[in-house]
């Protein structure tokens, strides 16, 4: 099984500026997308880029959305991000952990080789950094990465491919042919089951998670530990983020807590809808990356 993840140095690494708990910090070098599957029926990104065209806050966001029954909707206009988006890591001296794109898909089969270039060259003179590609679309992953292998044996790149129900699990076979320093799976939003088993073979690291918002959808404790139990059964870290929503929280549903009683007892009351399984917290990271805040490094 081919993780990396014994390949992978420990590093000083920078303090937390993400929200998303797995992550260090957001880089947005590409913008836009359009639906791909259920997981994405209440994309936060999708609204998040309506506000920022709104508040006029980029030009890069213009016209990515637009409004139907009063919410906003993606148009699938895509596009490159500013300079100074694009540019973003090469100005962070203290090693990084990032989550690329975290408002569009890096692998939307829409944006333009030239953009994604122009990204992978950023990723490959910035080693010191981390980089976590998540998509949607890993097929076209395998593809552009067939075009351009100069990037394809980057260290400090992982790609992940979300995975929100059984009929999403074609996913995880197209991402084990992406050639990746790391293959990583976001089972989030978890909307239906997608156990009992999936196979991890080739993946080095699996996150879990419930859908938030008010349109929230609910995820089912038993859906979240039977994919716990194959990452544990085939030594694959794992991280459980959130349940989503206080009201999909095993001690209320399960326990029959208030939402109140359960956000005093879950060991993770910052995550939206708690995140405690099983009566501990599951925060594994591949070779034990850290991103707790550390002293950033000189040089
Ligand atoms: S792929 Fe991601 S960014 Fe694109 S619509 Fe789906 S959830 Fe939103």
């Amino acid at each position: 099984m081919t993780t990396g993840q014994d390949k992978l140095a420990t590093k000083p690494y920078a303090r937390r500026k993400s929200d998303i708990e797995w992550t260090n910090a957001t880089w947005n070098p590409l913008v836009g997308c359009s639906l791909a599957s259920p997981g994405c029926t209440n994309c936060y990104a999708m609204r998040q880029a309506h506000r920022i065209e709104a508040m006029g806050m980029s030009p890069a966001y213009k016209g990515l959305t637009k409004l139907v029954n009063g919410k906003p909707v993606w148009t699938g206009k895509v596009g490159r991000a500013t300079n100074a988006a694009m540019r973003k890591p090469l100005g962070v001296r203290a090693g990084t952990v990032f989550f690329v794109n975290s408002m569009s898909d890096f692998f939307h089969p829409d944006m333009a080789d030239a953009w994604r270039d122009e990204a992978y060259e950023i990723m490959k003179a910035t080693p010191h950094h981390t980089y976590q590609v998540l998509t949607k679309r890993p097929e076209i992953a395998v593809e552009y990465l067939g075009r351009r292998d100069r990037f394809a044996d980057l260290r400090n790149v992982w790609i992940g491919a979300s995975v929100e129900r059984a009929q999403e699990t074609w996913r995880i076979d197209a991402l084990r042919l992406v050639p990746a320093a790391l293959r990583f799976l976001s089972v989030e939003p978890l909307i239906a089951r997608i156990g009992p088993v999936i196979d991890v073979s080739g993946i080095g690291w699996v996150i879990t998670g419930g859908e938030s918002g008010g349109d929230a959808r609910p995820v089912d404790l038993e859906w979240v530990r039977e994919v716990r139990d194959v990452c544990v059964a085939e030594g694959v870290p794992f991280f459980h983020k959130q349940w989503g929503s206080w009201r999909f929280n095993p001690l209320v549903v399960r326990d029959g807590l208030t939402p109140r009683e359960a956000a005093r007892r879950d060991l993770d009351p910052e995550a939206k809808g708690g995140a405690s399984l099983d009566g501990r917290l599951w925060r594994q990271m591949p070779n034990d990356l850290p991103l707790a805040p550390r002293r950033a490094a000189k040089g």
